[in-house]
């Protein structure tokens, strides 16, 4: 198993896919959620013999190869946790096994032998991950949060294990430098070398006590990352604010519901719950009338992981980062944020500061037109003498409403669940030319009975292309916002495999059978992970490890096809009253898309904070740190505007602290957002705008199929004819662009 495979299964079985938007979430109980703890309780008072073959059965249903429809699903309906940390570990073994058999091959080292051999092996590992990854994100238990922290340490020691393996990285290095390379296409090199850098970048370079050390850092790291995760995940659930009927001023009748549910599901029965949750923190900001309980909302949120008490990150932050520091310095880089950019698409740090540095002017230029704006409609109404940033989302509605008279409440009205899962699948057939077909209920196996299937095909052959599933609705277990992922990636390796693919989000559920309806936000997250899902089915790379995702491009694909939901084709057939079924009507769209730059100050400046103190964090010696003083510090110099906070406060930035799945790497929307506004402009200038069947062959071609197999800047060169410039971004924003278009 290729390294850079083994990161991404390893990221995949944590943290799944991270995404740029959070969505609203009620979150309930569930029957499954429930089984399983039946199933635990019952399985302590068996008598050990039992358990043990009970045990055995679980352990080799998770092992067990898919069968079934298309080409063998996942068995989600039969699995159960009982067998998960068995199986782990068997797989673990198993995948050792087949590495040992790789490095120890008597025949001299091909491209063959080698390198698509370890491309083929960890088949069965996995497949473990699959599930490990669904328990992680779509239905956790506190009894699966004990197998994660008891495994994270385990894994991390697993996967040192084959990359310090030093018979292989030699066969690895000797394809890398042998005259077969020269002879092999160039997708092929591109694996040879993805796969030597993936051992020379995590330590298979070293020898003696420093390869020693690198693995132990490794190792800790990995509880760390669990642990500060664990952490925000009790501060979030610990603090809960329960309201009476009398404190719920300005609050509209959905978040009223979905705060009287939340009180319900907590025994608090005719009472009101805020969740210590963005999604519950979010819209209480917005619409709250009671300012002294929105400060107390504002800060309990804001101060997740920062309270001193037992949950406070701020000491593993410090650890973090000062391990992190050692460990590259080991492999002789200058600090963490250089070696971590260097297989991105930004190559140095240096290159995304400047991205960020040249965007912040006019973000909080924007901020202080912004405040002016809401000053004077909270001094008039409220006689308030300064926005505070628990005032923020509350005057900028009001903004909202005087300058675009756009009521949030309005607009969700036309845009129905179900709809938009059509529209979505109306674009994919336009510019990808899938078709999607539910399939037969019951045939393929879900892990809740509220995921449906379907199955994927090409419009003209009918060829069979894979399945999606989508897991639309918040409950319990499932952990926030929206994400995409894959079960199974398409490579002909050992013939062609379908994709299986899946979307999940975390919608409140219409109440008694009545629609689905969600914010324009949401409507944009949810083709925004489509896009991830089309990024996956319209794979066309031969090995698994070029299905990669380079961290700073990958949400490129997704962010553009947020696009196709202001296009006319799908405003005019899926945007419908649920009521009376008519479009949206065109003022109302132009009012959405005039409003499309507001609050773009609060919305850059809040993001950028966040991801220039993670590159600041990464690219300075982290001796002696105070990670509450650095973050104020660097703020004060950035002159942050003090009524705007960090999107994520460094004691709660599970995107750098969690794992380092966006470690030095949350910069990385804005960047891959520069190309996603350049190549939307390629659509607008064609003929045939966003539907143009040239400019839409071209990025099926140049920017989805090929995924990790073609260097992303070769890539973007080959769909626009030149690199992407930063002032497509700064038009989109409503920011001042140097050279006019
Ligand atoms: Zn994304």
């Amino acid at each position: 198993m290729n390294k850079s495979k083994l990161f991404t299964a390893m990221l995949m079985s944590g943290m799944l896919y991270a995404c740029n938007s959070e969505v609203p979430t009620a979150k309930a109980p569930t029957e499954s959620v429930a089984e399983e703890q039946t199933a635990e309780s019952d399985v302590s008072s068996m008598p050990t013999e039992t358990l043990s073959a009970e045990v055995e059965a679980a352990k080799n249903l998770i092992l067990a190869e898919w069968t079934g429809p298309y080409q063998g699903v996942p068995a989600f309906d039969k699995v159960s946790l009982l067998g998960l940390k068995p199986a782990l570990e068997e797989a673990m073994l198993m995948n050792l096994k087949e590495v040992e058999t790789i490095a120890n091959n008597p025949e001299a080292p091909t491209f063959e032998n080698t390198i698509v051999e370890m491309e083929r092996a960890g088949k069965v590992l996995g497949r473990v991950f699959r599930y490990y990854g669904i328990w992680s994100a779509n239905r956790s238990t506190p009894e699966f949060r004990d197998i994660q922290r008891e495994m994270a340490p385990k894994l991390s020691a697993f996967f040192s294990k084959i990359n310090q393996n030093e018979a292989l990285f030699k066969r690895v290095s000797a394809v890398r430098s042998s005259e077969e390379v020269k002879s092999l296409r160039a997708d092929q090199q591109r694996l040879v070398q993805l796969t030597y850098d993936g051992f020379a970048r995590n330590g298979a370079t070293l020898s003696g006590d420093k390869k020693k050390r690198y693995a132990e850092i490794n190792q800790r790291l990995a509880e760390l990352h669990t642990k500060f995760s664990n952490n925000v995940l009790a501060d979030e659930e610990n603090y809960v604010l329960y309201l009476t009927k009398e404190q719920l001023g300005g609050l509209p009748e959905s978040v009223v519901q979905a705060a009287a549910s939340a009180a319900t599901e907590r025994d608090k029965e005719g009472q009101y719950a805020i969740t210590n949750t963005r999604s519950s923190m979010d819209p209480f900001l917005t619409y709250s009338t009671e300012r002294e309980l929105r400060q107390k909302v504002w800060e309990t949120y804001y101060n997740r992981g920062d309270n001193g008490d037992e949950f406070d990150n701020n000491e593993l932050i410090k650890e973090i980062l000062t391990l992190r520091h050692e460990r590259v310095g080991l492999l002789g880089y200058d600090n963490y944020a250089s070696w971590r950019l260097e297989d991105r698409m930004a190559k140095k740090p240096e290159n995304a500061i400047k991205l960020m540095e040249s965007v912040w002017p006019a973000a909080i230029a924007r901020v202080d037109e912004e405040v002016a704006d809401m000053l004077a409609i909270g001094k008039k109404e409220d006689g308030i003498k300064e926005i505070k940033a628990w005032d923020y989302r509350y005057y900028a509605e009001k903004v909202r409403k005087a300058k675009y008279d756009l009521d949030s409440d309005e607009v969700k009205q036309y845009l129905q669940l179900d709809k938009l899962r059509e529209a979505m699948f109306y674009v994919a057939g336009r510019l990808f030319n899938f078709d999607f077909a539910p399939v037969a209920e019951g045939s393929v196996p879900v892990f809740h009975e509220d995921v449906k299937v379907w199955e994927v095909t090409d419009k003209t052959s009918g060829e069979h292309i894979g399945l999606w599933y989508l897991d639309p609705f918040a409950r319990k277990g499932k952990r926030s916002g929206a994400w995409a992922t894959t079960y199974r990636s398409y490579t002909t390796i050992d013939g062609k495999t379908n994709v299986l693919s899946s979307n999940n989000s975390n919608f409140s559920k219409g109440q008694d059978g009545q629609p689905t309806l969600i914010s324009w936000d949401d409507a944009e997250t949810y083709f925004h992970e489509f896009g991830h899902a089309l990024h996956f089915l319209s794979s066309k790379v031969d090995y698994p490890t070029l299905n990669g995702g380079v961290r700073d491009y990958t949400e490129f694909q997704s962010q553009l096809l947020e696009r196709w939901l202001t296009t006319d084709e799908v405003i005019d057939t899926y945007l419908v009253h649920y009521k009376t079924g008519k479009p949206m009507p065109a003022e109302l769209v132009q009012k959405v898309k005039n409003a499309a730059t507001f609050n773009e100050g609060f919305k850059t400046t809040e993001y950028l904070a966040s991801a220039i103190i993670d590159m600041k964090l990464h690219t300075i010696n982290p001796e002696g740190l105070d990670p509450d003083a650095f973050e104020r510090d660097e703020l004060n110099k950035l002159n942050m505007p003090s009524s705007i906070v960090m999107r994520h406060r460094t004691p709660h930035f599970g995107h750098v602290f969690s794992g380092e799945g966006y470690s030095a790497a949350y910069y990385g929307y804005m960047w891959a957002e520069v190309l996603t506004s350049d190549a939307a402009e390629a659509f607008e200038e064609a003929e045939g705008g966003y539907y143009d069947k040239e400019v839409a062959a071209k990025l099926v071609e140049h920017l989805f199929s090929v995924r990790n197999a073609v260097d992303p800047a070769e890539a973007y060169r080959a769909f626009r004819g030149r690199d992407a410039v930063v002032d497509a971004l700064m038009r989109d924003r409503g920011f001042p662009v140097k050279t006019e278009k």
